[in-house]
């Protein structure tokens, strides 16, 4: 059962960077703070599908956290779970959110009602058959044979009560994905992609797949670089004042050692800027280091281009 390697979404490392680039004080801390937790939970959600995922036929091919370019725009369409079989392509969206779920299908919402009340989400239906939609341009696109793709969701948390439309059947807990799955390849058993055409598709999806998903996080919380571009603090002290010793740095005003910071504060900035910055904007993160130090982790780290410099993308 070949398996896509990508064990959490990469927006989860993005946000992270995010929160270790904004001083303790900003006001979008708490939001981003907040977004970070529902992405962790939704992880945490779709990890404990592995579970499940062992008990499907075996000549399903199961990838995960796939994103593909979709075709004729300059977007990407990201999908959850993605079986493929000669037969037909299973779309899975995979939601992991507690309380009574209500579809309302016909008008796009969700409706979840827990102990703190309503909330509204958009159709996770929707999403699924736009994925669906934009998976077989992407199989017209690539020259495959049309096959049937089938859109499906999935709520992966155990206190979920589902409340949907009995003529949509394809919204379930995750637990019911194996007799879905095997009823499905019960059904459709007409092969459509012979074997050297399903061999082209698992490894077209696997080489296309784009396994980073870069995210514009600034722009998404209405920030600038300035908000990510301030100096290194001490956790403890809050003070910027550093110390460069043989294993990493030391804080001057209450002494705490830390490891290699600034390289990682640079990795951090690449996760959330694609752009080569200005030497006089990156100063700022070198505050209280000497012009000399600044430059030499500079240099080691980035390319120079004129007055810009170019960082690297963080080894994984
Ligand atoms: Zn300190």
């Amino acid at each position: 059962m070949p398996q896509s390697t990508q064990s959490r979404p990469f927006i989860i490392d993005q946000l992270e960077a995010l929160l270790r680039r904004l001083p303790p004080h900003h006001p979008k801390r708490e939001e981003v703070a907040h977004k970070l937790l529902l992405f962790q939970v939704g992880a945490a959600g779709e990890a404990s599908l592995d579970y499940y995922l062992q008990q499907l036929p075996d000549h399903l091919t199961v990838l995960r956290h796939i994103t593909l370019p979709a075709p004729g725009e300059a977007k990407t369409f990201q999908i959850d779970l993605l079986l493929l079989s000669p037969s037909f392509v299973f779309i899975g969206e995979v939601k992991h959110i507690a309380g009574e779920l209500q579809f309302d299908v016909e008008r796009g919402q969700m409706i979840r009602t827990s102990e703190e009340g309503k909330d509204v989400f958009t159709c996770p239906v929707r999403q699924s058959e736009r994925q669906a939609y934009l998976f077989e341009k992407w199989l017209e696109k690539h020259r495959f044979p049309k096959m049937p793709v089938l859109p499906n969701v999935l709520i992966s948390n155990r206190k979920a009560q589902i409340t949907a439309p009995d003529h949509i059947p394809s919204i379930y807990h995750t637990a019911v994905l194996p007799s879905k799955a095997a009823g499905l390849a019960g059904q459709l058993t007409e092969p459509l992609l012979s074997k050297s055409q399903f061999r082209r598709l698992t490894k077209k999806v696997t080489a296309m797949n784009i396994e980073r998903p870069w995210s514009d996080l600034l722009q998404r919380f209405h920030l600038s670089l300035e908000d990510i571009l301030g100096p290194l603090q001490c956790k403890v002290c809050f003070e910027n004042q550093w110390m460069k010793k043989r294993s990493g740095w030391k804080c001057a005003g209450c002494g705490v050692a830390t490891g290699n910071m600034y390289v990682e504060a640079l990795g951090d900035i690449r996760l959330l800027t694609k752009e080569p910055l200005r030497r006089r904007d990156l100063q700022r993160v070198f505050e209280g280091v000497s012009k000399r130090t600044a430059l030499r982790i500079l240099q080691k780290h980035a390319d120079r281009c004129g007055l810009y410099y170019q960082l690297r993308v963080k080894d994984q």
